[in-house]
């Protein structure tokens, strides 16, 4: 019941939808029988007010889309009036500190202000993230923010929401139908913390003169999670970053239909350097000097792929990735920045050879499981030992254990 209270309470908008698509139908139904000259029997309103229910779910209805456009321009207009602020920031203050965290594949991003904290994203779940943060010595998180409902991005905040107290929560309000999710929002139900929808406009404070904007979604869609992703700009005096992020390209098209200042020093490239996101247009509007992929080593995507690695490269981008750099910290005064590590250095023959070795070690490798666990090990591991013969089972691949639904064993650490 909570679940569902929260779902009522992320929706209003969807709802409202809903209730202007019924409208709608209503309105036709009645134009159609009283209107229509040869007389339509009840099969035919029937198949009407079908068509109509699928038209709603496509979003192609022209009345409903207008609204969209009108809810656009609505937060357009409301964030031109607040950027006429954006002269009065305070001056930045300290230093502004961007951690990549290094979460395999995932997004994990911690910002250090001279006042607060705060967590883009927490990697799969675990207490990777968690751990990092008791590291930093970081006691309570400001704000977090679930770019959006997948595992990889929201999975290690519930450890985090469980264990640190946080100020508030920022995602798209969109639902996923997975028990990390389910769990997620567990945690935020139970822990109280202020949960607002992320739209395109909205502002937050993030303290020493840093300041975060949402430059996207406006109406985001859980037909498309990576597109409902929060995409924010962070500004701190003469230093900004863009965070992504899973945004594709349809997302990236709607940002630059919006008159937002997305000109960036540091990107964090979309979807783990997917060829989905980082379109060229998008690219060039942000034409930052840097840009973080954060990605695992011998992820069964291929994540980043060549084609991204290849625009950054000709953009004159400085790469950084966490699958072959681990954790990259970015530090700022505001004037200019340092990063943590060399920049990577894309060379086509080497990353050929990389890509073999990761499909060969896919291939090859034969991982044991047992129907009464979710754990795949390798042959030698003791635990593989001790399965009983008849719950065995074999996979040919990483990915096909993971398909399966199982994780890797944490005493044999097989590939992941
Ligand atoms: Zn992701
Ligand atoms: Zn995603």
């Amino acid at each position: 019941m909570e679940n569902f209270y929260l779902f009522m309470r992320r929706t209003p908008k969807k709802i409202f939808l809903f209730f202007v698509a019924l409208l709608l139908i209503f309105t036709m139904c009645i134009s159609c029988t009283t209107t229509s000259e040869e007389g339509v029997d009840d099969n035919g309103v029937i198949e009407e007010v079908d068509d109509e229910v699928v038209i709603d779910d496509e979003d192609e209805d022209p009345e409903l889309e207008e609204l969209d456009e009108e809810i656009d321009v609505e937060e357009t207009e409301e964030a031109d009036v607040e950027d006429k602020s954006a002269d009065e920031r305070a001056p930045p203050t300290g230093t502004l500190e961007a951690h990549f965290i290094d979460v395999g594949q995932g997004d994990a991003i911690l910002i250090k202000t001279a006042e607060k904290n705060i967590l883009i994203d927490g990697g799969d779940r675990g207490d990777t993230v968690l751990n990092y943060l008791r590291n930093q010595g970081v006691s309570s998180l400001d704000l977090v923010i679930g770019t959006h409902p997948h595992a990889d991005h929201i999975g290690g905040l519930i450890n985090v929401m469980n264990a640190i107290p946080v100020n508030e929560i920022i995602d798209p309000g969109v639902a996923h139908t997975t028990i990390t999710f389910e769990d997620y929002l567990d945690v935020i139900d139970a822990k109280d913390i202020m949960f607002t929808e992320g739209r395109a406009g909205m502002k937050r404070d993030l303290g020493g003169g840093a300041e975060m904007k949402i430059i996207h979604p406006t109406s985001p869609s859980s037909s498309h999670l990576n597109n409902a992703s929060i995409v924010a700009r962070v500004t701190f005096g003469d230093v900004s970053f863009m965070f992504t992020g899973d945004a594709e390209q349809g997302a990236e098209s709607q940002i630059l239909n919006r008159d937002y200042e997305l000109n960036s020093d540091i990107l964090k490239v979309g979807h783990h350097g997917s060829n989905t996101s980082t379109t060229s247009p998008f690219l060039s509007a942000v034409s930052p000097s840097t840009g973080i992929i954060m990605c695992g080593t011998g992820n069964t995507y291929g994540h980043p792929h060549e084609e991204t690695l290849v625009k950054l490269t000709n953009a004159g981008v400085d790469i950084y990735r966490t699958d072959t750099q681990g954790t990259i910290v970015i530090s700022t005064d505001g004037l200019t920045y340092d990063v943590s590590q060399q920049p990577y250095t894309y060379d086509p023959q080497q990353e050929q050879v990389d890509e073999q070795d990761v499909v060969e070690a896919d291939v090859e490798g034969k991982f044991v499981g047992s129907t009464q666990s979710d754990k795949y090990h390798l042959p030698d591991c003791r635990h593989a030992e001790s399965i009983n013969p008849q719950n065995i089972i074999s996979f040919g691949s990483v990915s096909e254990a993971k398909e399966a639904g199982y994780v890797p064993c944490g005493v044999c650490k097989p590939p992941q």
